[in-house]
Order: structure tokens, then C-alpha cells, then sequence
């Protein structure tokens, strides 16, 4: 088939994919429910920023660490990053801590967020004044805004700080980066918000998560081996042809056709039967380690 048809195809089976998603109703199984508590954009900016990056494991395990963080604020996280006062809020942060990540890691996360928000006012004005128009993706952004967040540290970064903060330049897909991003950048379709307008949704890269290699593999929307940023490229690419303009507007719903189980990790043609991507998923053939 040649590849346009192919595309053609595709994009058919993703636009039905789209219409029949309970997106609205996943909102709750997803770390974007935090900043979708919000009204005011740098409140949804520093909520979305705090939420995305921890989101990785068990949605229930990283959701109680996030109301932990939360709480410190009392809901507030704007308010409270605008007038953190390092040393008086340290002990706050006993008892606090997720998987890879120690008390100290997520004491100077937000230590170092509120030294932004201090600085610069918002989470969104560093980034925008970071933004180049005439980079191919978002890529050299994002690397340009860790290098920045990375700065304010007065210590070496630590192994687990270093895990919530990584790089493009390290070749790391930065799945919750490119997550957060996805957030504040795709226009708002009751679950993405589009604040940051200067930078156009075809600049974004798919969030590179384990139920997007699967069934990306499955839609043989890629053929590399490493989970890495060139990966995560590569399926933005092949989504591009789908939408030119807007191709993470898959990004959700693919996401949570694994996380529901709707598309589970073991065979069951019984869903595959009803999956509007039975038609584009060749899920028989072997997949790649990733
Ligand atoms: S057809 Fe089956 S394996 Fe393929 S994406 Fe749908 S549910 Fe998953």
C-alpha cells in the first residue's frame, strides 16, 4: 500500500478513534485533573508543570504524592510558589516522597519552580522568551528551559531530580515534558488548554509512554528499537501526515486505549473486534523490546 493510502487509512480509523473516546470522562484516570482544578493560567501552569512531571507509575501512587504537595500549598500552588521561603519550608516536605524520588528531590523541585515563578513571574513567560520560531520542533526549547531550571540548583543534581528534569540534548524522549507541553500548547479541547498561542501545536512531539510505543508499534508508526526522543519524532511524524497541524490531537485518547485496557497488553480479540484501529493494527506480528 502506498503511503499516502496508508495515511489516508489512518487517519480515517484515528478521526473514528477520536469521536467514540470518553475523553471528558477519562480526565479523572489522568494527571491532567490537577491543573484541570484551575481557572487561573499560572495556577494551571505550575499545577500542570508539578503534576506531569511526578506522573509516572501507578496513576492512584503518583496522584497521593501530588494531593501531598498540594495540600502544602492548600490548593494554591501559585500563591504559594510566589512567596516559598526555602528554608522556613523544608521541614514541610518530611515524610513526602515517590518511588525515585527522596523528600529532598521534591523539596527542590519546588524550591527551584518558585524561584522562576520569583524571577520571571510565571512558568510560561520563561519558557515563551526560551522559544525560537525557526527550530524544526520543540526540542531545542525544551533543552534551553531544563538548562534554565537547572541553573538555580546550588548542589550537583541529584540522580532523582535529575529523573524529572531531563534533556533532549540527552537524547531522553522527556515523556512528562513533552507532556506538560502538550498541556499549555495544543489548543483547548476540554482536555488539553491552549495558553501558550505563539507556539503552533505542529512544534510539539508525542509523549513517548509505554502505551504509545505498544500500540504505535502496533499501527507500525515506528521502527526504532530505543524509547528515545528520535522515537517519540518518529510517531509525531508519521501523525503529522494524519494532521499537519495538530498531530498529538491522537496523543490522548491513543494513550488511554491502553491505560483503560481497552486495548490490553494481552491478546483479546474480543476488544480488537471493536477498536476502531482494527483496521490500520498489526498486532500479529512480532513486537520490537522496548
Ligand atoms: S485492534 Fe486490538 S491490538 Fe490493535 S489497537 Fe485495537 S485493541 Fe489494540
Amino acid at each position: 500500500m502506498s503511503n499516502s493510502r496508508r495515511a489516508k487509512k489512518l487517519t480515517h480509523c484515528l478521526e473514528r478513534l477520536l469521536k467514540i473516546s470518553p475523553a471528558h470522562q477519562r480526565i479523572k484516570a489522568d494527571p491532567i485533573e490537577f491543573p484541570r482544578r484551575y481557572q487561573d493560567q499560572r495556577e494551571i501552569e505550575i499545577a500542570g508543570f508539578v503534576a506531569s512531571v511526578l506522573a509516572y507509575g501507578r496513576v492512584e501512587l503518583f496522584k497521593q504524592t501530588l494531593e501531598k504537595l498540594f495540600a502544602l500549598s492548600e490548593g494554591k500552588l501559585y500563591r504559594y510558589m510566589n512567596h516559598f521561603i526555602a528554608n522556613q519550608e523544608r521541614p514541610r516536605f518530611k515524610g513526602i516522597y515517590y518511588r525515585f524520588n527522596t523528600e529532598e528531590d521534591l523539596f527542590y523541585l519546588m524550591a527551584l519552580m518558585s524561584r522562576v515563578i520569583q524571577d520571571h513571574g510565571s512558568i510560561g513567560t520563561l519558557f515563551l522568551s526560551l522559544y525560537h520560531e525557526a527550530d524544526e520542533d520543540i526540542g531545542p526549547t525544551l533543552s534551553r528551559f531544563v538548562a534554565a531550571l537547572r541553573k538555580y540548583l546550588s548542589k550537583p543534581i541529584s540522580r532523582g531530580l535529575s529523573y524529572l528534569l531531563p534533556s533532549p540534548n540527552s537524547g531522553s524522549a522527556c515523556k512528562r515534558l513533552n507532556l506538560f507541553l502538550r498541556w499549555m500548547i495544543r489548543p483547548n479541547d476540554g482536555v488539553d488548554f491552549g495558553l501558550w498561542k505563539e507556539i503552533p501545536a505542529d512544534k510539539l512531539i508525542i509523549p513517548l509512554d509505554t502505551h504509545i510505543i505498544r500500540i504505535a508499534q502496533y499501527l507500525e508508526l515506528t521502527s526504532r528499537k530505543s524509547p528515545d526522543w528520535k522515537m517519540a519524532k518518529e510517531i509525531t511524524n508519521f501523525l503529522k501526515r494524519c494532521d499537519p497541524h495538530d498531530p498529538l490531537k491522537y496523543d490522548f485518547s491513543l494513550c488511554h486505549l491502553g491505560i483503560s485496557e481497552a486495548c490490553p497488553i494481552a491478546y483479546d480479540p474480543q476488544k480488537c473486534q471493536v477498536c476502531p484501529l482494527e483496521a490500520v493494527c498489526h498486532r500479529d506480528k512480532p513486537l520490537l523490546k522496548v
